[in-house]
Parts: C-alpha cells; sequence; structure tokens
C-alpha cells in the first residue's frame, strides 16, 4: 500500500513538473513531433518534446548553403525536432513567401538565411503575431525589431584572413615592397557581411595602399563602386573583363581582393581569357566559403586562398539556441555589441573561420572530416 500511494505521489509530482514546463515554455512544438533525441545526439534536447523549426535558405547555386540546411535538418532530427528547409534560389519574393508558409503551418521558430536582409519587415511582423522566434542565420535581417538572435562566423575577420592572405602571397608580409598592382571586389549591398568583409580586408589592406606597396590603378574603391549585385559570378567576371581591358593592357596585376570563392571562379575565368596561368602567373586571388571547385583551384595552382567556414560548427551553435529557447531559457550567445540592424542590437553567437591555401587544405578540410579525400585530384 506504502508503495502505492509513493508511486501516485511521485507521479502526481511529475504530471505538476510538466504542466509548469510547458506553461513558460515557448509556443507548442508539434504534438506530432518525433521523441527527443536518442543518448549519442548532440547537446542535450533539454527534455522539451520535440520542436517545429522552419528553416529558410537562400539558393542551391552554392554548396555551402546546401550544406547549412543538411547540417541543420540532421542535427535538428537528431534532437527529435521537426523542421521544413525551403530555398529561395536568390528570389525574394519566393522566399518571403516559404517563410509566409512556415508561419501558417505553424512553426515554433524560423531560422534565416536571408537573400536579401532588408525585404523581410512585413513577413517578421507576421512570425512576431505568431509568437515565433526569429534567429537570422548567417546573414543579418535588418530593419526590423523582430529577430531575436543571429547567428554567423565572425564577418570582419574573414575580410582580415582574406587580405591577409594576399599580404603573404605577394610576399609583402616577409618584407616586398612592390608596389604590386591590386583590384577590389565586394559583395553583394544586400548583403550586410559583405560590409564587414569589405571593412575587414580594407583594414589591412589600406595602410599597403596608403603607402604605395598597393597600388589599385583603376582607383576603383568603396563597396558602392566594387560590390557585386546578387554575389553573382558573371557580374564579377564581367567587372574584371572590363578593368582588365581598361588598365592592364600593358601592366600586370598581382592580386585581386575577392569575399566569395563563386566570384574568384568568374574573376579567374576573365584572367585566364587574357593570358593568366599561361603566358604569365596567376594573381594572388582570395575567396571565401571553401567549395569544391575553390578548393580544386587552389590544388591546382590558381586561386590562391579561400576561408572556411564550417557550417557544421554554424548549425551547432544554431542548433544551442533552438534547444534552449524551446526549454524556455535564454539562447547562448557570444557577442551582443557588433551587429545593430539598425533598430537594435541582434544578440549574437560568432564562431571562428580558417585561411586556407595549398599549405593546409588537407589539415583543415579532409583531416576534419568535412570533405573527403576523393572529392579532389591531387
Ligand atoms: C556568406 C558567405 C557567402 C556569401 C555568398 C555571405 O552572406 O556569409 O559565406 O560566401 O554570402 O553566398
Amino acid at each position: 500500500m506504502k508503495k502505492l500511494i509513493a508511486l501516485l505521489l511521485g507521479l502526481t509530482l511529475m504530471l505538476a513538473m510538466v504542466a509548469a514546463c510547458a506553461d513558460d515554455a515557448p509556443p507548442a512544438g508539434g504534438s506530432d513531433a518525433p521523441p527527443a533525441g536518442g543518448g549519442d545526439a548532440p547537446p542535450a534536447g533539454g527534455g522539451n518534446d520535440g520542436g517545429f523549426i522552419g528553416i529558410a535558405m537562400p539558393t542551391q547555386s552554392s554548396q555551402r548553403w546546401i550544406d547549412d540546411g543538411n547540417n541543420l535538418v540532421q542535427q535538428l532530427e537528431a534532437l527529435g525536432h521537426r523542421t521544413i528547409l525551403q530555398y529561395g534560389e536568390d528570389v525574394v519574393a519566393d522566399q518571403v513567401s516559404q517563410i509566409e508558409n512556415m508561419i501558417v503551418q505553424g512553426v515554433d521558430i524560423l531560422v534565416i538565411a536571408a537573400i536579401d536582409g532588408g525585404s523581410l519587415t512585413g513577413v517578421l511582423a507576421q512570425a512576431a503575431a505568431a509568437g515565433i522566434t526569429v534567429i537570422a542565420y548567417d546573414r543579418l535581417i535588418m530593419d526590423t525589431e523582430h529577430v531575436d538572435y543571429y547567428t554567423t562566423f565572425d564577418n570582419f575577420a574573414v575580410g582580415v584572413l582574406q587580405a591577409t592572405s594576399i599580404l603573404d602571397g605577394l610576399g609583402i608580409t616577409d618584407g616586398e615592397t612592390g608596389p604590386f598592382n591590386i583590384e577590389l571586389f565586394g559583395g553583394s549591398p544586400d548583403d550586410n557581411n559583405a560590409f564587414f568583409f569589405y571593412d575587414g580586408a580594407m583594414s589591412i589592406l589600406q595602410p599597403k595602399i596608403d603607402d604605395g606597396t598597393l597600388v589599385v590603378k583603376s582607383g576603383q574603391m568603396g563597396m558602392d563602386v566594387v560590390g557585386t549585385l546578387g554575389w553573382a559570378a558573371e557580374r564579377a567576371q564581367e567587372r574584371m573583363d572590363n578593368l582588365l581591358t581598361a588598365y592592364y593592357a600593358t601592366d600586370r596585376i598581382d592580386a585581386v581582393l575577392s569575399p566569395y570563392d563563386g566570384l574568384s571562379i568568374g574573376i579567374l575565368s576573365a584572367l585566364r581569357g587574357v593570358g593568366y596561368g599561361s603566358q604569365q602567373i596567376w594573381p594572388i586571388v582570395s575567396g571565401q566559403d571553401a567549395e569544391v571547385p575553390s578548393v580544386q583551384s587552389i590544388i591546382n595552382g590558381e586561386q590562391f586562398s579561400t576561408v572556411f567556414k564550417d557550417t557544421r560548427v554554424l548549425a551547432e551553435s544554431t542548433v544551442n539556441i533552438i534547444v534552449a529557447v524551446l526549454d524556455g531559457r535564454p539562447g547562448p550567445v557570444n557577442d551582443t555589441t557588433t551587429y545593430h540592424n539598425n533598430v537594435k542590437l541582434v544578440p549574437s553567437f560568432l564562431s571562428q573561420s580558417v585561411s586556407v591555401t595549398i599549405d593546409n587544405w588537407y589539415e583543415a578540410l579532409i583531416e576534419t572530416g568535412y570533405y573527403t579525400a576523393d572529392q579532389f585530384t591531387f
């Protein structure tokens, strides 16, 4: 009898605890969600029943975003959460309607890598009205108070790594004084990151331009002039073609600051067209994302460097926030002073990236299990 009373008491206590948890928990997760993650799953599920997470990604034209989406889905499903993953394929209106649709389907949390960081104000007002927590993923969402968290890499540091690799490649780090000719490319002006990459790079390059070690023959500087709308490779290639014709018919170009591997491919192709890589050696060209074709290009001695952003790590920092929020706790962040979206400072979790050249690609990308050796010819 005593045993039965104890059992009943225990059961009542448990029910009370469950009810208390549910009270301060954010909007209910789908009740038909699978049970919480298995024992060897990543960061603790914290006992919530499984949430429903909407993931809006910008494009499948770049491998990194495919990896980002897959990593998020894998890590969330391993913890017992349900997900919807959609790609806007660089069409802003499509991304907005995908997000609207996720709101209608009743997601608890939205994870959004914006196509245009300034175009989501309306749809995020709807999300806020539905009590949905919004996490800006990798790209800051601008001009709205309805963004709760931001997970990204230290974007200024990415630019610093790109520019530092250019100084290394030109031998300036080891005392070369040039002068070397360089041209600058920026990312898409509708992506807040592009300004951080450019500013980070210029924090290293500007002093070398000022002292004459580097020369920008075109004089084209500043994001308003060197930005590449939509991160489009063909735009970068066209601009590089024009620069080569206008300023480098007789002089050699020694380096190109490129903020993203996709643009580097366009830039290298323009350079190849006028004999770099055959009649004369390649300029030092930077990049970002360590995408397979660009890593192969580095192995081939064409592109000089890239910046590896481990999307597994970025997904993990995002999942940690999701788990905490579903548990009714604040999400873990490590920066509350850098990312202002024109309305508020957005609490952020910044991860670190790694500069990759021919010297460390195997160690950085293969030994870490990010890629397998058979994806490359070397
Ligand atoms: C990302 C970069 C990427 C670029 C183009 C940026 O927002 O941070 O990693 O290279 O978008 O997709």
